[in-house]
């Protein structure tokens, strides 16, 4: 047995370098992760894009309609971040389907990670911050859906507030969603998580686990998930374009491996993608990145 990797072949689309989000980050990713651990008892699975019925438990048959088709006004393509196209439907429905089957590779194996995913802020009628689709709440859905999980818990560690996700999961008691994030950082209009932790700006290292440890071992025992859904966004890096916080590499690394090791030791299997990161240096932001399968990795081989 080895660790499920998921990998995604189609991420060939390139923006201009001014974009903030750096598609390449993917491919780089994945370079550095074929270096470091494939093949070690790691292994890649490809997945399949997401069906239109998957999507529909989670968005509205209006707004997918209008995404699918290429009919995005100029203002929701504004509000996405993206301009429309073919390749950009089939590489974000790629995505969904990608962490779709990160959940169906956690829930036979314990544990698996996405090289992507992490597209919270997508609305069930609207993009919203880079996020055309929600795949966590896609994912939750999907699991649902086939009787795989009653109960989820969706751990979202990225910088930003997991905004779409909490309205999604609003009135649904079987999925719980925490979210831990900076209170400056996008969106200004926060929704209401079942958990919300917002962090002051500049939060490190030390501050950032203590405040993660205060509440995510009781939230396991209270929630009692079958599944953890763990969006391990690298924005909240010191170095991160966007994300108002100060983790370092060694303070994203000792995250990673804690959340793992507290879902797993309480036997809950563990879905992993990898959430937002945001810098002008592929290398160092796929580094970043990396951390989540390096730590994964490591728990992996100490469990043989
Ligand atoms: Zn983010």
């Amino acid at each position: 047995m080895s660790l499920p990797l998921i990998h995604h072949p189609g991420y060939t689309i390139d923006l201009p370098a001014s974009h903030p989000f750096p598609m390449a980050k993917f491919r780089e990713l994945k370079k550095q992760l074929d270096k470091e651990i494939a093949g070690q008892e790691a292994r890649w699975l490809i997945p399949d894009t997401v069906s239109e019925s998957d999507l529909r438990r989670v968005h509205t048959r209006d707004y997918l309609q209008t995404f699918l088709n290429g009919k995005l006004d100029h203002a929701d393509q504004r509000r996405s971040g993206f301009r429309w196209s073919e390749e950009l439907v089939e590489r974000t429905r790629l995505e969904v389907g990608g962490t779709l089957l990160t959940i169906e590779a956690a829930l036979e194996y314990g544990l698996a990670c996405n090289t992507a995913g992490g597209t919270h802020h997508a609305h069930a009628d609207a993009a919203s911050g880079y996020c055309l689709l929600n795949d966590l709440a896609v994912a939750a859905a999907y699991a649902l859906a086939k009787r795989w999980a009653r109960r989820i818990l969706i751990v979202d560690l990225d910088v930003h507030q997991g905004d779409g996700t909490a309205l999604i999961f609003r009135d649904d008691k079987r999925v719980f969603t925490f979210s831990m994030h900076g209170a400056d950082n996008f969106p200004a209009r926060k929704q209401q998580s079942d958990l919300d932790i917002p962090l002051p700006r500049g939060t490190g290292d030390d501050d950032y686990l203590a405040t993660l440890a205060a509440h995510l071992p009781k939230l396991l025992e209270r929630v009692m998930p079958d599944l953890v859904i763990f969006d391990a966004g690298v924005d909240v890096h010191a170095d991160d374009r966007l994300g108002h916080l100060s983790l370092s590499d060694g303070g994203l690394a000792r995250r990673d491996a804690y959340v793992i090791r507290l879902c797993r030791k309480a036997d809950i299997p563990i879905a992993a993608v990898i959430g937002g990161g945001y810098d002008r240096d592929l290398v160092a932001l796929a580094n970043r990145h990396a951390q989540l399968h390096r730590a994964a990795h490591q728990y992996w081989l100490a469990q043989r």
